[in-house]
């Protein structure tokens, strides 16, 4: 491999899997992640079957299965119950089509395997100057530290500071929606994972493990984004909840009485235009293609950009020419799940403040179209 010792500028899900892949293939490698312990919160991620076979390359997916709950494609049902479709993809190889687990939880299979792999971590303070001389990054930490590193990895999310040192402000978008999200006790006869639309929201109910799932709900907030109170989040949620009579949604409302496990979170997109490099830098992740969840597909495309650029950097003598394949391997993936996202998230808005939904508007057969386009080899 060309590069010996890189950084890694946040210790999320893109980059914990960055960084895993980069000490297998024998590089020195340091995580540089702001908060000074990891406080991830405790509801679900959803990984479907392309999700899996990247974690798979990284040799964490069977541990993914073990701790979280593998479960068949989702059942997409009126509000009252009644089943009208089906979402997902058919399994891949061993993965099946989707598997819930908490977030918790995966950032400590990542973790642990980043410390069983030998990656470093400085943690509790960020990159405060970058200085590419062509040969070598200098970095200079908030801490006042100083380190010289072959090549950035910018994986730090949504609001990254490296895109901004790299190619100037971009600002995430609002898109009208928000989420809300809450972890349950499991349901004894849920089987698999449920969508419910209704004319306000639509609520999902995902297992997570054995014995616990979530629930997240989309509702439209308005185009002001308000702030929710803390003594709103509770009644809010229920409230919504009442939209969706059929047995197991009713089921878990007493469950949600606490507003602390209330995750509340208007929903932004950022697409940062190609190239997603300059120089030894790199950006991955949501710090280059941040989606809104509506295909569950943020993370997996984080975990499949540390997979691919690791490849690249592998298979070529030359950051530039590696950074290259990596971006024709990448951009066009990204952009289709983030664009039909937004597609959906716009068809959501309109559905939901009691507008018409443009002529041909399927969410179903968006959805469908889209996973089945990711299950395609990366
Ligand atoms: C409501 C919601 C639900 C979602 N559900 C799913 C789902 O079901 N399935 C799915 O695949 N995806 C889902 N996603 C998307 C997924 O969460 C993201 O795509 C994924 O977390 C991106 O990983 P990342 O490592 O790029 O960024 P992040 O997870 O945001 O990690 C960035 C890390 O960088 C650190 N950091 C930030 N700034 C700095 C700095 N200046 N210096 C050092 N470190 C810094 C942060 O503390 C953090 O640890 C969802 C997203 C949202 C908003």
């Amino acid at each position: 491999m060309m590069v010996k010792k890189v950084l890694v500028v946040g210790g999320g899900i893109g980059g914990q899997s960055v960084a895993i892949a980069l000490r297998q293939a024998g590089v020195e490698v340091d995580i540089n992640e702001i908060q000074s312990e990891y406080n991830v919160y405790g509801v679900g991620i959803i990984q479907q079957a392309n999700a899996l076979r990247a974690l798979d390359a990284i040799g964490v997916a069977e541990e993914a299965m073990r701790r979280g709950s593998p479960y068949p494609m989702v059942k997409l049902c009126l509000a009252h119950g009644h089943q009208i479709g089906s979402a997902g993809t058919p399994p891949i190889g061993k993965f099946p089509s989707h598997n819930g687990i908490s977030r918790r939880t995966l950032h400590d299979i990542l973790f642990e395997k980043c410390q069983e792999v030998g990656v470093n971590y400085r943690m509790g303070y960020t990159v405060d100057s970058l200085f590419d001389n062509g040969e070598q990054v200098e970095i200079g930490f908030s801490n006042g530290e100083k380190a010289s590193y072959d090549l950035v990895i910018g994986a730090d999310g949504i609001h990254s500071k490296i895109r901004g040192m790299l190619f100037g402000e971009f600002k995430p978008q609002y898109v009208g929606l928000s989420v809300w999200r809450y972890p349950l006790k499991r349901p004894e006869n849920l089987d698999t994972g449920y969508i419910y639309f209704g004319k306000k929201s639509k609520v999902g109910v995902i297992p997570m493990s054995e014995d616990s799932i979530y629930i997240f709900l989309n509702s439209a907030e308005g185009a002001d984004n308000p702030i929710i109170p803390e003594d709103e989040l509770v009644p809010r949620l229920k409230a919504y909840m009442q939209e969706f009579p059929n047995p197991m949604v009713q089921g878990l409302i007493d469950q949600i009485v606490d507003p602390a496990l209330v995750n509340y979170r208007p929903l932004e997109v950022l697409k940062l235009p190609a190239p997603w490099h300059k120089g030894r830098v790199v950006i991955i992740g949501d710090a280059a293609h941040a989606t809104i969840p509506q295909l569950g597909s943020g993370a997996a495309l984080a975990i499949e950009d540390a997979v691919v650029l690791v490849e690249e950097l592998q298979k070529n003598e030359s950051p530039q020419q590696a950074f290259e394949n990596f971006m024709e391997r990448r951009f066009n993936r990204c952009m289709m799940v983030v664009e039909a996202s937004e597609t959906l998230g716009q068809w959501e808005v309109l559905e939901y403040s009691g507008q018409a939904l443009p002529e041909g508007a399927n969410m179903g057969a968006l959805m469908g179209k889209t996973t089945m386009a990711l299950t395609q080899d990366i």
